[in-house]
């Protein structure tokens, strides 16, 4: 045990998280089994994703960093360094497949020391999606299109994983019983552990021959087009969940989840169902009052302006905000009046109001409201 994590990413002792995924992604792009056939870097692969269980999750890192790396391989298992990690995700993003069939020699092995082999025969993964909005879409409600990366029911053996007209038999690798003993190399040294049976993923049965195009896991990724209605009021965090369009298994196929956030808006800024816009308006409406135009979601509205409005003073456009989500009301619109005050006057322009300060100066107490001169 000489290697630490921080030496396996490369990485400093202070660096950011940011930097730490930024690195991994790198080290998992180059490392993964599907791109790199050599053993060494299968192993560097391991360690690669061990380190980045730990350093990338804030809570593992804290606690690594207070034990150092025999303190912290004494509170924690690989199991526990592994648990809610989810490197289906990473992998997905990345591009890269993380459903090894037995076609990869040694890299299934991988995934069931890593996952201890529970996953093979869980129901399919769920999915995040992440989904930006304009305020205008949240404020009406969308339809929106999106390409989802997921494992689909094969189409050739309908899910089921044999060559269609293919025999079920017993699994060969595990002689029926869908688990495995096996000693695995981790970072923490040799450990037996017992998983569940890569070929047969635990059912203890398989078929004479795979499904040709799934190689009998009778799922295939592919990237679909999914449409989805969002309706008015989501706000940021907000998950959508679309029952079975996760990835497919024979098990139940799991759900995707749409996580809304929103892109900030030029004008507007939101508070719960209410939008707040600041509006500058010239001096001398602020002082005679009259008609101005202000923007509003769905385009501009004309108002009209008091006599002596003041700075700061907040009008409300009731029901002019955001639809609120699974109502029938909306929220307001509210308008921070600016005055404008201009810096660059005419010679005639400075006259008037020269003038006019001579005037409200001699009639003290009249004029003491416009105190802004
Ligand atoms: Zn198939
Ligand atoms: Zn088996």
């Amino acid at each position: 045990m000489t290697d630490d994590y921080y030496s396996i990413l490369g990485v400093p002792k202070d660096a950011t998280q940011d930097q730490i995924k930024k690195v991994y992604r790198e080290l998992a792009l180059k490392l993964h089994p599907d791109r790199n056939k050599s053993k060494d870097a299968e192993e560097q692969f391991k360690k690669v994703n061990e380190a980045y269980a730990v350093l990338g999750d804030p809570e593992k890192r804290k606690q690594y960093d207070t034990y150092g790396p025999a303190g912290f391989g004494q509170r924690y298992s690989e199991e526990d360094i592994f648990r809610g990690f989810n490197f289906d995700d990473i992998f997905r993003d990345l591009g890269l497949n993380i459903n090894f069939g037995s076609d990869f020699s040694g890299s299934g092995d991988i995934f069931s020391s890593m996952f201890g082999g529970a996953r093979a025969q869980n129901r399919g993964r769920d999915i995040l999606h992440n989904l930006t909005l304009t305020l205008e879409e949240v404020a009406e409600g969308t339809k929106k299109e999106m390409s989802i990366k997921h494992i689909k029911r094969c189409p050739k053996c309908s899910g089921a994983g044999n060559e269609p007209g293919s025999r079920v038999i017993k699994c060969p690798k595990c002689n029926g019983s869908g688990r495995i003993n096996k000693v695995a190399n981790t970072f923490f040294g040799r450990m037996q552990v017992v998983t569940t049976c890569d070929l047969c993923a635990g059912s203890g049965k398989t078929y004479e021959r795979k499904c040709s195009a799934c190689g009998g896991r009778g799922g295939v990724i592919d990237t679909e087009k999914v449409e989805v209605q969002i309706p008015p009021g989501v706000s940021d965090g907000m998950r959508l969940r679309l029952e079975g369009m996760g990835d497919f298994s024979q098990y139940g196929s799991g759900d995707l989840y749409i996580e809304i956030s929103t892109k900030e808006h030029r004008i507007f800024r939101r508070e719960g169902d209410d939008i707040h816009a600041t509006v500058r308006v010239p001096f001398h409406t602020a002082i005679l009052g009259g008609n101005i135009t202000v923007p509003t979601l769905k385009g501009t509205k004309e108002i009209t302006l008091d006599e002596g409005t003041q700075q700061g003073r907040k009008i409300v456009l009731k029901g002019e905000g955001i639809k609120r989500f699974r109502s029938n009301s909306s929220g307001d619109e509210i308008i921070s009046i600016e005055i404008d005050i201009p810096t660059h006057l005419s010679r005639e322009e400075k006259d008037i109001i020269s003038r006019f300060r001579e005037l409200d100066e001699s009639t003290k107490g009249g004029g003491k409201k416009f105190r802004f001169f």
